[in-house]
């Protein structure tokens, strides 16, 4: 009986997971899309606590009251961590935790790989389904683990070992030669297990550490994928549906957003999976090349140019979240919408740092979902537009993507704003963005340049255009 009570928690869980994903493809419906999921996740886990009946002899003293304090006691640590870390988290460091999170799922998984490995020696597909999860769970883990140091600035972004390419696909090569050995010899060497388990994590830590320029967002959305089809691996092995319905969505909604990220980056998968790409020359001496001057512009010229506008664009970046200045730049809309000026969002796949960055930014301060155009769409617009506000973006203006080969970012698409009447850009300094290169816009005689912090200078301009 409670086995069927059991099936049934796990269906109405993977309806849940399925709502909850489809809610979260828009920035009204996330929070709740997210609420569903986590409330499918948690009937399903109390569901197995309680009610799950293994075959296995030695599984029936499961609910030993010892063994169900160290289970709730796991559960309310790792409740309580999860919770206040992403209670306190900026919003510009949601990528990191993403990172971080999605590496203990790949960790968890290698270590169901790793506990049940003795238990299925001699059953050679089961122990390949170990290996599967064992060796896509520890790369997702390690590699995690640094795309978090990467994207938290404590790892330089441009680690590079001589040959990493072929070194990397040597050593991917390898592994899965030591797991295919495990799996048909029926050995059950725990040293081999662990040889596996440690070729595993170094190729983790070979694939992410050369990637650097613009690339990572789509290696962390790989990595995700990895973690999920990891996952799936484990509710293979266990016959837990639940498990399984949740590793496949995760594993393919992540290889979705790969390949939009790739389209979007224009980086062939083939280059992301050999570690093919990463930063050019111009990154790693620092230098680009670019020359020229710069002319700055006051907040009050600014406010007169906005003001006898017909159409502004306003392209969000990194800056403006790091500044928080979403809800004043709604205000500057709303007051130039007042005074009949067209003002739209130029919304880039990857401004930011994480995906859909910029729509959840400015759903945050309540910006008309209408506002927000998406780079295809936007694109030949520029040619019309009198005013582009560039507000604490970098890359994805930067046109040396188109043209310059040797720039880290070439073929990169980018916001065409160079083609409207004219540019203001709006950041603290000359420093570079993510990519870490020079902007030739800044330079172009149609940019003036507008520096300071992003909700100061915003605060300012609406000030001064409410006195017009
Ligand atoms: P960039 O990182 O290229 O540039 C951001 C700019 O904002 C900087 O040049 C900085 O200049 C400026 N800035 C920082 N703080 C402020 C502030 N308080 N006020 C005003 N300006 C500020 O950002 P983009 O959004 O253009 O591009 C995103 C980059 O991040 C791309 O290279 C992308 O590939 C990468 N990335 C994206 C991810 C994603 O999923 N979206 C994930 C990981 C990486 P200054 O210091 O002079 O102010």
């Amino acid at each position: 009986m409670n086995q069927y009570i059991l099936e049934i928690i796990y269906l109405i869980a993977s309806v849940t997971f399925v709502i909850g994903l489809k809610m979260l493809s828009g920035p009204q419906t996330a929070r709740s899309g997210n609420l569903w999921a986590a409330f499918g996740m948690t009937i399903a886990i109390a569901g197995t606590i309680y009610l799950y009946n293994s075959n296995d002899p030695s599984a029936v003293t499961t609910r030993e009251p010892i063994k169900m304090a160290f289970i709730f006691g796991g559960i309310a640590v790792g409740t309580i961590i999860g919770w206040m870390t992403a209670k306190r988290v900026k919003m510009t460091a949601m990528p990191e935790l993403v990172s971080l999170f999605n590496g203990m799922g790949g960790a968890c998984a290698a270590l169901i790989s790793l506990l049940e490995f003795h238990h299925n020696v001699g059953q050679s597909e089961r122990i390949a389904v170990i290996m599967a999860g064992l060796i896509i769970g520890s790369v997702s883990f390690s590699g995690s683990i640094i795309a978090f140091l990467k994207l938290n600035g404590t790892l330089s972004k441009s680690l590079r070992l001589p040959h990493y390419n072929k070194i990397n696909t040597l050593l991917m090569i390898v592994t899965v030669l030591a797991g295919v050995y495990l799996t048909a010899s029926n050995s059950d060497s725990f040293g081999f297990l662990i040889l596996v388990f440690a070729l595993s994590l170094l190729y983790g830590v070979l694939f992410v550490v050369p990637i650097g320029g613009a690339d990572m967002p789509v290696v962390i959305s790989l990595l995700n994928s990895f973690t999920g089809l990891a996952a799936a691996f484990g509710g293979f092995l266990y016959g837990n549906q639940v498990m399984l319905t949740g590793g496949i969505l995760v594993g393919s909604a992540g290889t979705l957003l790969t390949v939009a990220m790739c389209k979007a980056m224009n980086r062939p998968l083939f280059n992301v999976i050999f570690g093919a790409f990463g930063e050019s020359a111009a990154v790693a001496t620092g230098k680009s090349g670019v020359t020229g001057s710069i002319k700055d512009i006051s907040i009050s010229d600014t406010a007169v140019l906005m003001n006898y506008s017909k159409k502004v664009i306003i392209v969000p970046g990194y800056g403006l979240a790091v500044a928080q200045a979403q809800h004043v730049i709604h205000e500057l809309e709303q007051l130039l919408e007042e005074r009949g000026v067209d003002v739209k969002y130029a919304i880039h796949p990857v401004a930011g740092r994480m995906p859909g960055h910029m729509n959840v930014l400015l759903a945050e301060s309540n910006v008309d979902y209408s506002k927000l155009s998406e780079m295809e769409e936007i694109n030949p617009e520029f040619s019309n537009t009198d005013v582009v506000v560039v507000v604490g973006a970098n890359d994805v203006v930067n046109p040396a993507a188109k043209t310059d080969p040797s720039s880290p970012i070439y073929g990169m698409p980018i916001l065409d704003v160079e083609n409207s009447k004219h540019i203001i850009v709006n950041k603290r300094s000359m420093s570079a963005g993510y990519a870490g290169i020079d902007n030739e816009l800044f330079y172009n005689p149609k940019t003036s340049m507008l520096f300071g912090d992003a909700k100061d200078v915003l605060t300012k301009l609406v000030a001064e255009l409410k006195t017009m």
